[in-house]
């Protein structure tokens, strides 16, 4: 299964990811190709793959992304070798794209399961862009304009989660076990079991 956590810059996606992530060790993570600059204490090939603009819009135009979006003035793109091959191997996927490139993999992987993460209320994207430190007012302004219009996707996403205000024990947050019941719930959908194994249920 893929599981698309998006929503607005400053909703808490990392924090909130990587936490999942800790809990459910057997989720892999769709790294994500980016022309952005690295911010200090990102790691190449975890954070992400920071490349030239003119390698991704080379990758672009040989197909190997499934989606691409320009946000702020850079490129960013969820590499589909890894999405396809990680599937195949039967294992499940989470990703973090911003909200026009999961409303791409829902129409990519129409199963994909689109979570819109957002805080308790809109001004507090403000405060953790600002608390974070590694915006410029300007951009944090345009971030949240962005915001401002990727809230009216939310009816297309199949479930919301509303980060509050984090707690000093960011593993506890209860977005995370907001997220990791979604998982787990997912899970359980008739569709994963096909008639063989409900025969074997049956018949065992
Ligand atoms: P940041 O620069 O803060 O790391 O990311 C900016 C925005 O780009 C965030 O909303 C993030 O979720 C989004 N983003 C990261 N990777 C991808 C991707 O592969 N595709 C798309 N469409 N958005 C991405």
């Amino acid at each position: 299964m893929l599981f698309v956590v998006s929503g607005p810059s400053g909703a808490g996606k990392d924090t909130v990811v990587d936490a999942l992530r800790n809990r459910m060790p057997q989720l892999r993570y769709s790294v994500s190709a980016t022309t952005r600059a690295p911010r200090s204490g990102e790691i190449p090939g975890v954070s992400y793959f920071f490349v030239a603009r003119d390698e991704f819009e080379r990758a672009r135009e040989r197909g190997e992304f499934l989606e691409t979006k320009e946000y702020n003035g850079n490129l960013y793109g969820t590499p589909r070798s890894f999405v396809e091959q990680t599937l195949g191997e039967g294992y499940d996927i989470v990703m973090k794209p911003e909200v026009n490139g999961a409303l791409a993999i829902k129409r990519a992987f129409p199963a994909a399961v689109l979570v819109f993460l957002l805080p308790d209320k809109f001004s507090y994207l403000q405060q953790r862009l600002a608390e974070r430190r590694t915006e410029s007012q300007e951009e944090i302004a345009a971030r949240l304009a962005i915001a401002d219009r990727e809230y009216a996707a939310i009816p297309n996403f199949d479930y919301v989660v509303i980060n509050e205000q984090a707690p000093a024990v960011r593993e506890d947050l209860p977005a995370v076990d907001d997220l990791e019941a979604i998982v787990r719930a997912e899970r359980f959908r008739i569709h994963h079991y096909n008639d063989s194994d409900l025969k074997l249920l049956r018949e065992s």
